[in-house]
């Protein structure tokens, strides 16, 4: 008995309920729509419409002042573009914080002579030459011996510049492993790098 009560005391709770929820947003929504939303959407209609008129409107400044914020805005462009090419710049600058490719290495100042070689597929080097330091002409060779000792010498003969550029003791093929033996010294200390930026700044 007092079980089919609570059942019925259920119902008449939900069906209160319902009701006064449809009263509620039936008088609510229209209440808010008309007080609260419609309101809001005119005064932003308004706002935009205001904006629009103000920008489209045209407004007479004296040419003076024109002149000035011209030469202002012109200041803060030139400003942005130095900006944007002095960081490119330091950009182009910055390959020295690179790796140089070990085979960029083909030349160095040995003994007061030019030194210019190649690479061969493998990687060794190969095709070892002696320029003139200042026209960079091939410099031919004279063996000669020291008149005191005998010992053999060689002269590097510039035939451009019409000028001895360098006299070294020993024969050419000696001399020629030593150019050797100084570029493998080079690459090993790590010393070759260096030489390639000094070199690589100086054609610019
Ligand atoms: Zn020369």
């Amino acid at each position: 008995m007092a079980e089919t009560e609570s059942v019925g005391k259920k119902i008449w709770i939900g069906t209160a309920t319902g009701v006064l929820v449809i009263l509620i947003t039936s008088s609510l929504i229209p209440w808010l729509r008309e007080n609260v939303l419609l309101p809001f959407v005119r005064a932003l209609c308004r706002w935009g419409a205001a904006i629009g008129n103000h920008l489209t409107s045209s407004a007479t400044i004296p040419l003076w002042l024109l002149w000035i914020l011209i030469g202002l805005s012109g200041i803060v462009l030139l400003r942005i573009a130095s900006f944007i090419l002095h960081s490119k710049g330091n950009a182009a600058i910055q390959p020295s914080a690179q790796r140089l490719n070990w085979h960029s290495f083909t030349e160095l100042v040995y003994e007061g002579i030019r030194w210019v070689w190649q690479y061969d597929s493998s990687g060794r080097v190969t095709e070892i030459a002696p320029l003139c330091p200042i026209c960079a002409y091939q410099l031919d060779l004279r063996h000669d011996a020291r008149p005191y000792d005998l010992q053999a010498i060689t002269i590097f003969w510039c035939d451009h510049c019409k000028k001895v550029k360098g006299q070294l003791d020993g024969e050419y093929e000696g001399i020629r492993i030593r150019v050797h033996k100084e570029i493998n010294r080079l690459y090993q200390t790590g010393e070759w790098e260096n030489i390639v930026r000094r070199q690589m700044a100086a054609r610019k």
